[in-house]
């Protein structure tokens, strides 16, 4: 297996878990095609947290229409998702 890939791609907009001031994506790293570990700084310099999240697919809501045969990713379950 090769190494992850790293690059700088856009990640989504996270705040601090702490002082909930907004973290800029300083590094992101392809695990695979469905899964990313991104590098966030806080941007509060008295705070001054640095950590990692994930950003994986995890379900299909509509198919591809140009489907990777190499790609695995469950079906949306939408009657599991309602309540009552
Ligand atoms: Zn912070």
């Amino acid at each position: 297996m090769s190494p992850p890939k790293r690059n700088q791609a856009p990640a989504p907009g996270v705040k601090c878990p702490h002082c909930k001031s907004p973290a800029n994506n300083t590094r992101t790293v392809v695990v695979s095609e469905t899964l990313k570990e991104i590098r966030y700084h806080c941007t509060n310099e008295k705070c001054g947290h640095i950590f990692l999240a994930d950003l994986e697919i995890k379900r299909t809501l509509v198919p591809s229409d140009c489907p990777n045969a190499d790609i695995k990713i469950p079906q949306h379950d939408f009657n599991a998702a309602k309540t009552n």
